[in-house]
Protein backbone atom coordinates (compact mmCIF):
# COMPACT_ATOMS: atom_id res chain seq x y z
CA UNK A 1 0.00 0.00 0.00
CA UNK A 2 2.62 2.24 0.77
CA UNK A 3 4.77 1.91 -2.46
CA UNK A 4 1.19 2.54 -3.99
CA UNK A 5 1.09 6.03 -2.59
CA UNK A 6 4.85 6.82 -3.07
CA UNK A 7 4.45 6.20 -6.80
CA UNK A 8 1.46 8.00 -6.94
CA UNK A 9 3.59 11.47 -5.27
CA UNK A 10 6.27 10.47 -7.03
CA UNK A 11 4.68 9.72 -10.91
CA UNK A 12 1.35 11.52 -10.92
CA UNK A 13 2.07 14.38 -8.36
CA UNK A 14 -0.83 15.93 -9.28
CA UNK A 15 -1.88 15.78 -5.89
CA UNK A 16 0.01 17.58 -2.65
CA UNK A 17 -0.02 14.58 -0.26
CA UNK A 18 2.20 15.62 2.23
CA UNK A 19 1.26 18.19 4.68
CA UNK A 20 1.63 21.85 3.03
CA UNK A 21 3.54 24.88 4.94
CA UNK A 22 1.24 28.52 5.09
CA UNK A 23 3.79 29.93 3.01
CA UNK A 24 2.98 33.26 3.84
CA UNK A 25 5.25 32.90 6.84
CA UNK A 26 8.33 32.39 4.78
CA UNK A 27 7.87 35.76 3.26
CA UNK A 28 8.53 37.49 6.17
CA UNK A 29 12.77 38.01 6.95
CA UNK A 30 14.25 34.95 8.80
CA UNK A 31 16.79 36.82 10.12
CA UNK A 32 15.77 40.34 12.12
CA UNK A 33 17.29 43.27 12.04
CA UNK A 34 17.74 42.99 15.79
CA UNK A 35 19.18 39.74 14.93
CA UNK A 36 21.69 41.70 13.09
CA UNK A 37 22.55 44.26 15.28
CA UNK A 38 23.67 41.32 18.09
CA UNK A 39 25.64 39.71 15.41
CA UNK A 40 27.96 43.28 15.07
CA UNK A 41 27.46 43.90 18.66
CA UNK A 42 29.31 40.00 19.40
CA UNK A 43 31.69 40.98 16.63
CA UNK A 44 32.83 44.25 18.42
CA UNK A 45 32.82 42.49 21.78
CA UNK A 46 35.43 40.20 20.44
CA UNK A 47 37.65 42.90 19.26
CA UNK A 48 36.92 44.71 22.54
CA UNK A 49 36.65 42.15 25.46
CA UNK A 50 36.60 44.80 27.89
CA UNK A 51 34.63 47.53 26.23
CA UNK A 52 31.80 49.21 28.47
CA UNK A 53 29.25 48.76 26.24
CA UNK A 54 26.10 51.33 26.83
CA UNK A 55 22.78 50.06 25.05
CA UNK A 56 20.50 52.92 24.22
CA UNK A 57 18.55 50.62 21.74
CA UNK A 58 16.86 48.18 23.34
CA UNK A 59 12.76 48.73 23.62
CA UNK A 60 12.64 47.10 26.86
CA UNK A 61 12.29 48.25 30.34
CA UNK A 62 15.33 47.31 32.32
CA UNK A 63 14.25 48.66 36.38
CA UNK A 64 12.72 45.44 38.56
CA UNK A 65 8.85 45.38 39.47
CA UNK A 66 6.97 48.35 41.87
CA UNK A 67 6.91 46.76 45.30
CA UNK A 68 3.29 46.75 45.19
CA UNK A 69 3.17 44.20 42.32
CA UNK A 70 5.45 41.90 43.57
CA UNK A 71 3.60 41.76 47.12
CA UNK A 72 0.51 40.96 44.94
CA UNK A 73 1.90 38.68 43.28
CA UNK A 74 3.34 36.85 46.24
CA UNK A 75 -0.36 36.38 47.69
CA UNK A 76 -1.50 35.99 44.83
CA UNK A 77 1.04 33.00 44.82
CA UNK A 78 -0.14 31.96 48.70
CA UNK A 79 -3.74 32.13 47.71
CA UNK A 80 -2.57 29.09 44.94
CA UNK A 81 -1.38 26.99 48.18
CA UNK A 82 -4.61 26.91 49.92
CA UNK A 83 -7.65 24.91 48.79
CA UNK A 84 -10.08 27.18 50.08
CA UNK A 85 -8.50 29.97 47.49
CA UNK A 86 -7.20 28.18 44.58
CA UNK A 87 -8.32 29.18 41.19
CA UNK A 88 -8.57 27.05 38.22
CA UNK A 89 -9.37 28.54 35.02
CA UNK A 90 -10.62 31.64 34.74
CA UNK A 91 -12.66 33.78 32.87
CA UNK A 92 -11.29 33.87 28.98
CA UNK A 93 -11.92 37.74 28.67
CA UNK A 94 -10.35 38.51 32.28
CA UNK A 95 -11.45 38.78 36.10
CA UNK A 96 -14.00 41.38 36.93
CA UNK A 97 -11.66 42.47 39.64
CA UNK A 98 -8.92 44.12 36.74
CA UNK A 99 -11.37 44.94 34.39
CA UNK A 100 -13.25 47.43 37.18
CA UNK A 101 -10.05 48.71 37.82
CA UNK A 102 -9.73 49.31 33.85
CA UNK A 103 -12.94 51.20 33.63
CA UNK A 104 -12.50 53.53 36.49
CA UNK A 105 -9.14 54.57 35.00
CA UNK A 106 -11.22 55.20 31.41
CA UNK A 107 -13.73 57.25 33.62
CA UNK A 108 -11.07 59.14 35.59
CA UNK A 109 -10.43 60.40 31.76
CA UNK A 110 -13.72 61.23 30.57
CA UNK A 111 -14.55 57.30 28.58
CA UNK A 112 -17.00 55.59 29.65
CA UNK A 113 -16.97 52.00 28.50
CA UNK A 114 -18.94 49.38 28.37
CA UNK A 115 -17.52 46.45 30.74
CA UNK A 116 -18.20 43.77 27.91
CA UNK A 117 -15.87 46.05 25.83
CA UNK A 118 -12.44 44.63 27.98
CA UNK A 119 -10.37 41.86 27.18
CA UNK A 120 -7.63 41.03 29.16
CA UNK A 121 -4.87 39.79 27.13
CA UNK A 122 -1.19 38.25 27.21
CA UNK A 123 0.28 41.68 26.12
CA UNK A 124 0.19 44.16 23.22
CA UNK A 125 1.87 42.46 20.92
CA UNK A 126 -0.05 38.91 20.50
CA UNK A 127 -2.80 40.96 19.90
CA UNK A 128 -1.54 43.05 17.22
CA UNK A 129 -0.95 39.75 15.62
CA UNK A 130 -3.85 38.13 16.53
CA UNK A 131 -6.21 41.19 15.36
CA UNK A 132 -5.70 39.97 11.23
CA UNK A 133 -7.98 36.64 12.60
CA UNK A 134 -11.18 38.58 12.54
CA UNK A 135 -11.08 40.86 9.92
CA UNK A 136 -11.84 39.86 6.38
CA UNK A 137 -8.93 39.04 3.72
CA UNK A 138 -9.26 41.12 1.26
CA UNK A 139 -9.52 44.43 3.21
CA UNK A 140 -6.06 46.86 2.49
CA UNK A 141 -3.98 47.62 5.67
CA UNK A 142 -2.53 50.87 5.94
CA UNK A 143 1.17 51.18 8.30
CA UNK A 144 3.07 53.93 8.61
CA UNK A 145 7.06 53.74 7.20
CA UNK A 146 8.91 53.76 9.63
CA UNK A 147 6.58 51.09 11.59
CA UNK A 148 6.91 49.10 14.81
CA UNK A 149 7.76 45.88 12.61
CA UNK A 150 4.63 43.68 13.81
CA UNK A 151 2.25 45.23 12.09
CA UNK A 152 3.97 45.10 8.46
CA UNK A 153 4.93 41.12 9.23
CA UNK A 154 1.70 40.17 11.07
CA UNK A 155 -0.08 41.36 7.45
CA UNK A 156 2.58 39.35 5.26
CA UNK A 157 1.92 36.53 7.25
CA UNK A 158 -1.56 36.60 7.27
CA UNK A 159 -1.31 36.70 3.42
CA UNK A 160 -2.76 40.50 2.59
CA UNK A 161 0.33 41.92 1.63
CA UNK A 162 0.40 40.85 -2.01
CA UNK A 163 4.02 40.72 -3.87
CA UNK A 164 7.37 42.36 -2.38
CA UNK A 165 8.82 44.86 -4.87
CA UNK A 166 12.63 44.45 -4.15
CA UNK A 167 13.70 47.77 -5.13
CA UNK A 168 11.53 49.76 -2.61
CA UNK A 169 10.98 46.76 0.12
CA UNK A 170 7.52 47.53 -0.29
CA UNK A 171 4.42 45.14 -0.30
CA UNK A 172 2.03 45.61 -3.44
CA UNK A 173 -1.33 45.54 -1.14
CA UNK A 174 0.24 47.84 1.43
CA UNK A 175 -0.36 51.11 1.89
CA UNK A 176 2.49 52.70 3.51
CA UNK A 177 1.89 56.20 4.94
CA UNK A 178 5.44 57.67 4.77
CA UNK A 179 6.94 59.68 7.36
CA UNK A 180 9.85 62.27 7.34
CA UNK A 181 11.26 65.39 8.40
CA UNK A 182 8.51 66.90 6.00
CA UNK A 183 5.83 66.40 8.36
CA UNK A 184 7.71 66.04 11.17
CA UNK A 185 7.44 62.30 11.34
CA UNK A 186 3.58 62.07 11.54
CA UNK A 187 1.75 60.08 9.94
CA UNK A 188 -0.67 61.83 6.92
CA UNK A 189 -4.15 60.69 5.49
CA UNK A 190 -4.38 58.30 2.98
CA UNK A 191 -5.30 59.43 -0.49
CA UNK A 192 -6.98 55.94 -1.21
CA UNK A 193 -9.62 54.23 0.50
CA UNK A 194 -8.12 51.97 3.69
CA UNK A 195 -9.69 49.89 5.62
CA UNK A 196 -7.61 48.63 8.40
CA UNK A 197 -5.11 51.45 10.17
CA UNK A 198 -2.31 50.77 12.72
CA UNK A 199 -1.37 53.71 14.73
CA UNK A 200 0.95 53.35 17.20
CA UNK A 201 0.32 57.23 19.70
CA UNK A 202 3.02 58.11 20.95
CA UNK A 203 5.08 56.14 18.54
CA UNK A 204 7.60 53.51 18.68
CA UNK A 205 9.74 54.23 16.99
CA UNK A 206 10.28 57.85 16.17
CA UNK A 207 8.50 59.52 19.90
CA UNK A 208 6.21 61.66 18.23
CA UNK A 209 2.76 61.91 18.77
CA UNK A 210 -0.64 62.73 17.27
CA UNK A 211 -2.78 65.91 19.03
CA UNK A 212 -5.48 65.46 19.64
CA UNK A 213 -6.95 67.55 16.43
CA UNK A 214 -4.82 65.48 14.61
CA UNK A 215 -6.24 62.46 15.91
CA UNK A 216 -9.71 63.66 15.27
CA UNK A 217 -9.19 63.60 11.17
CA UNK A 218 -7.75 59.53 11.54
CA UNK A 219 -10.99 59.18 13.42
CA UNK A 220 -13.13 61.68 10.68
CA UNK A 221 -11.36 59.31 8.16
CA UNK A 222 -12.11 55.77 9.40
CA UNK A 223 -15.53 57.11 9.62
CA UNK A 224 -16.46 58.33 6.47
CA UNK A 225 -14.58 54.97 4.96
CA UNK A 226 -15.90 52.69 7.39
CA UNK A 227 -12.64 51.43 7.96
CA UNK A 228 -10.98 50.27 11.31
CA UNK A 229 -8.25 51.92 13.55
CA UNK A 230 -6.13 49.37 15.36
CA UNK A 231 -4.45 51.78 17.97
CA UNK A 232 -1.60 50.76 19.64
CA UNK A 233 -1.54 52.87 23.06
CA UNK A 234 1.75 50.85 24.87
CA UNK A 235 2.92 54.09 25.91
CA UNK A 236 -0.32 56.13 26.67
CA UNK A 237 1.02 56.79 30.00
CA UNK A 238 4.56 58.27 29.00
CA UNK A 239 1.99 61.01 28.02
CA UNK A 240 3.14 64.34 29.74
CA UNK A 241 1.69 66.92 27.36
CA UNK A 242 -2.68 67.97 27.97
CA UNK A 243 -2.85 68.20 24.67
CA UNK A 244 -2.51 64.75 23.59
CA UNK A 245 -5.03 62.13 24.08
CA UNK A 246 -4.47 59.37 26.44
CA UNK A 247 -6.61 57.40 24.28
CA UNK A 248 -8.67 57.70 20.91
CA UNK A 249 -11.66 57.00 22.59
CA UNK A 250 -11.20 60.74 23.68
CA UNK A 251 -12.20 61.26 19.82
CA UNK A 252 -15.85 61.68 19.22
CA UNK A 253 -17.11 59.14 17.25
CA UNK A 254 -13.64 57.01 18.24
CA UNK A 255 -15.68 53.73 19.79
CA UNK A 256 -17.42 53.27 16.22
CA UNK A 257 -14.00 52.53 14.22
CA UNK A 258 -11.14 51.87 16.96
CA UNK A 259 -10.32 49.25 18.48
CA UNK A 260 -7.15 50.21 21.56
CA UNK A 261 -4.69 47.90 22.54
CA UNK A 262 -2.84 48.99 26.40
CA UNK A 263 -0.13 46.65 28.15
CA UNK A 264 1.26 46.87 31.25
CA UNK A 265 4.67 46.09 29.57
CA UNK A 266 6.01 49.73 29.28
CA UNK A 267 3.84 51.60 31.99
CA UNK A 268 4.92 49.02 34.61
CA UNK A 269 7.49 47.05 33.91
CA UNK A 270 5.42 43.71 33.08
CA UNK A 271 7.69 42.68 29.71
CA UNK A 272 8.39 39.71 31.29
CA UNK A 273 5.00 39.17 33.37
CA UNK A 274 3.17 39.60 30.34
CA UNK A 275 -0.42 41.10 30.84
CA UNK A 276 -2.71 43.66 28.92
CA UNK A 277 -5.98 44.48 27.57
CA UNK A 278 -7.38 44.97 24.64
CA UNK A 279 -10.97 47.28 23.92
CA UNK A 280 -13.39 45.96 21.13
CA UNK A 281 -16.32 48.93 22.05
CA UNK A 282 -19.73 47.44 20.92
CA UNK A 283 -20.26 50.56 18.77
CA UNK A 284 -17.65 48.87 16.29
CA UNK A 285 -19.21 47.51 13.54
CA UNK A 286 -17.12 45.52 10.22
CA UNK A 287 -19.12 44.27 7.88
CA UNK A 288 -19.98 40.81 5.93
CA UNK A 289 -19.70 40.81 1.78
CA UNK A 290 -23.79 41.00 1.96
CA UNK A 291 -23.11 44.41 3.58
CA UNK A 292 -24.58 43.41 6.41
CA UNK A 293 -23.30 44.98 9.99
CA UNK A 294 -21.25 42.79 12.43
CA UNK A 295 -20.42 44.06 15.99
CA UNK A 296 -16.46 43.14 16.08
CA UNK A 297 -16.11 42.31 19.82
CA UNK A 298 -18.44 39.51 19.09
CA UNK A 299 -16.25 37.80 16.54
CA UNK A 300 -13.27 38.50 18.99
CA UNK A 301 -15.24 36.78 21.92
CA UNK A 302 -15.45 33.60 19.94
CA UNK A 303 -11.86 33.57 19.04
CA UNK A 304 -10.77 34.07 22.84
CA UNK A 305 -13.26 31.69 23.61
CA UNK A 306 -11.70 28.98 21.39
CA UNK A 307 -8.19 30.60 21.34
CA UNK A 308 -7.45 31.19 25.42
CA UNK A 309 -8.28 29.79 28.36
CA UNK A 310 -6.71 33.52 29.48
CA UNK A 311 -4.30 34.96 31.44
CA UNK A 312 -3.00 33.53 34.87
CA UNK A 313 -5.01 34.48 37.81
CA UNK A 314 -1.42 35.41 39.48
CA UNK A 315 -0.73 38.05 36.55
CA UNK A 316 -4.23 39.96 36.81
CA UNK A 317 -3.42 40.47 40.32
CA UNK A 318 -0.69 41.94 39.99
CA UNK A 319 -1.63 43.99 36.86
CA UNK A 320 -4.42 44.58 39.58
CA UNK A 321 -1.74 46.05 41.90
CA UNK A 322 -0.58 48.96 39.78
CA UNK A 323 -4.47 50.96 40.65
CA UNK A 324 -3.69 51.01 44.03
CA UNK A 325 -2.73 54.74 45.23
CA UNK A 326 0.49 52.85 46.15
CA UNK A 327 0.45 51.11 42.92
CA UNK A 328 -0.06 54.36 40.83
CA UNK A 329 2.52 56.32 42.59
CA UNK A 330 5.08 53.64 42.17
CA UNK A 331 4.30 52.79 38.29
CA UNK A 332 4.53 56.51 37.72
CA UNK A 333 7.67 56.91 39.14
CA UNK A 334 9.30 53.84 37.09
CA UNK A 335 7.71 55.91 33.67
CA UNK A 336 9.16 59.37 35.10
CA UNK A 337 12.93 57.59 35.60
CA UNK A 338 12.37 56.36 31.69
CA UNK A 339 11.14 60.19 30.61
CA UNK A 340 13.92 61.38 32.66
CA UNK A 341 16.60 59.92 30.70
CA UNK A 342 14.58 60.39 27.35
CA UNK A 343 14.96 63.71 28.25
CA UNK A 344 18.43 64.00 28.78
CA UNK A 345 19.20 62.09 25.54
CA UNK A 346 16.62 64.68 23.63
CA UNK A 347 18.36 67.81 25.34
CA UNK A 348 21.54 66.80 24.96
CA UNK A 349 21.64 65.75 21.48
CA UNK A 350 19.30 68.33 20.01
CA UNK A 351 22.10 70.58 21.78
CA UNK A 352 25.12 69.11 19.87
CA UNK A 353 22.89 70.14 16.56
CA UNK A 354 21.09 66.83 15.69
CA UNK A 355 17.76 66.48 14.10
CA UNK A 356 15.78 65.06 17.17
CA UNK A 357 12.13 64.36 17.64
CA UNK A 358 10.06 62.39 20.46
CA UNK A 359 11.27 61.78 23.84
CA UNK A 360 8.99 64.09 26.03
CA UNK A 361 5.45 62.13 25.20
CA UNK A 362 7.58 58.54 24.80
CA UNK A 363 10.96 56.83 26.03
CA UNK A 364 11.96 56.82 22.38
CA UNK A 365 14.21 59.29 20.69
CA UNK A 366 14.52 59.87 16.46
CA UNK A 367 17.57 61.02 15.47
CA UNK A 368 18.60 62.18 12.12
CA UNK A 369 22.37 60.77 11.44
CA UNK A 370 25.15 63.69 11.01
CA UNK A 371 25.10 64.85 7.28
CA UNK A 372 22.21 62.19 6.82
CA UNK A 373 24.29 59.34 6.89
CA UNK A 374 23.27 55.63 6.55
CA UNK A 375 21.60 53.95 9.52
CA UNK A 376 24.23 51.49 9.44
CA UNK A 377 26.98 53.16 9.26
CA UNK A 378 26.13 55.55 11.60
CA UNK A 379 25.60 52.39 13.99
CA UNK A 380 28.82 51.16 13.76
CA UNK A 381 30.27 54.97 14.76
CA UNK A 382 28.41 54.91 17.41
CA UNK A 383 29.47 51.55 18.45
CA UNK A 384 33.06 51.77 17.80
CA UNK A 385 34.11 55.36 18.58
CA UNK A 386 31.37 55.55 21.70
CA UNK A 387 31.19 51.61 22.84
CA UNK A 388 27.02 53.17 22.03
CA UNK A 389 24.20 50.78 20.67
CA UNK A 390 21.63 52.43 19.28
CA UNK A 391 18.86 51.11 16.77
CA UNK A 392 19.10 51.82 12.98
CA UNK A 393 15.78 53.36 12.01
CA UNK A 394 16.11 51.48 8.36
CA UNK A 395 15.11 48.72 10.52
CA UNK A 396 11.67 49.85 10.90
CA UNK A 397 11.32 51.05 7.24
CA UNK A 398 13.11 52.60 3.78
CA UNK A 399 11.85 56.03 5.20
CA UNK A 400 13.76 55.65 8.61
CA UNK A 401 17.27 55.55 6.28
CA UNK A 402 19.76 58.16 7.54
CA UNK A 403 17.81 58.37 11.54
CA UNK A 404 18.89 56.12 14.65
CA UNK A 405 16.09 55.35 17.62
CA UNK A 406 17.32 55.77 21.00
CA UNK A 407 15.86 54.62 24.26
CA UNK A 408 15.52 56.10 27.78
CA UNK A 409 15.30 52.22 29.20
CA UNK A 410 18.35 52.70 30.27
CA UNK A 411 19.95 53.35 33.97
CA UNK A 412 20.69 57.06 34.61
CA UNK A 413 24.11 56.84 34.86
CA UNK A 414 24.58 54.67 31.56
CA UNK A 415 22.50 57.47 30.01
CA UNK A 416 24.74 60.34 31.41
CA UNK A 417 27.61 58.35 30.51
CA UNK A 418 26.61 57.84 26.50
CA UNK A 419 25.80 61.38 26.28
CA UNK A 420 28.96 62.34 27.75
CA UNK A 421 30.77 60.38 25.35
CA UNK A 422 28.89 61.52 22.22
CA UNK A 423 29.64 65.03 23.05
CA UNK A 424 33.47 64.43 23.65
CA UNK A 425 33.62 62.32 20.87
CA UNK A 426 35.15 59.22 23.00
CA UNK A 427 34.61 56.32 24.90
C1 LIG B 1 6.66 47.04 23.36
C2 LIG B 1 5.59 47.25 22.37
C3 LIG B 1 4.55 46.34 22.23
C4 LIG B 1 4.59 44.98 22.87
O1 LIG B 1 4.04 44.97 24.07
P1 LIG B 1 3.82 43.62 24.87
O2 LIG B 1 2.63 43.93 25.66
O3 LIG B 1 5.05 43.42 25.70
O4 LIG B 1 3.59 42.50 23.92
C5 LIG B 1 3.50 46.65 21.37
N1 LIG B 1 3.49 47.78 20.67
C6 LIG B 1 4.49 48.65 20.76
C7 LIG B 1 4.46 49.87 19.92
C8 LIG B 1 5.58 48.41 21.60
O5 LIG B 1 6.60 49.26 21.62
Amino acid sequence: MYSVWSKTILFHNFLPLMALANENYLKTPEISYFDEIEKRVNAFKTIHPNAKLIRLGVGDVTRPLPNEVLKALHDAVNEQADVETFKGYGPPKGYDFLIDKILKEYRSIGVTLDKESIFISHGAKSEIGNIGHVLGRDNIIAITDPVYPVYENATIMSGRAGFLNEEDQKWSNIVYLRCSSETNFLPQLPNEKVDVIYLCNPNNPTGTVLNRVELKHWVDYAIEHRSIIVYDGAYHTYITEPDIPQSIYEIKGAKKVAIEIRTYSKSAGFTGLRCGYTVFPPELMVFTKMGEQVQLTKLWSRRKFNYTNGVSYIVQKAAEATYSRKGKAETSELVNYYLINASIIRNELSGLGFEVYGGINSPYIWIGTPEHQPSWKYFQQLLYENHIVATPGVAFGMSGEGYMRFTGFSSREATEEAMKRIRNGSF
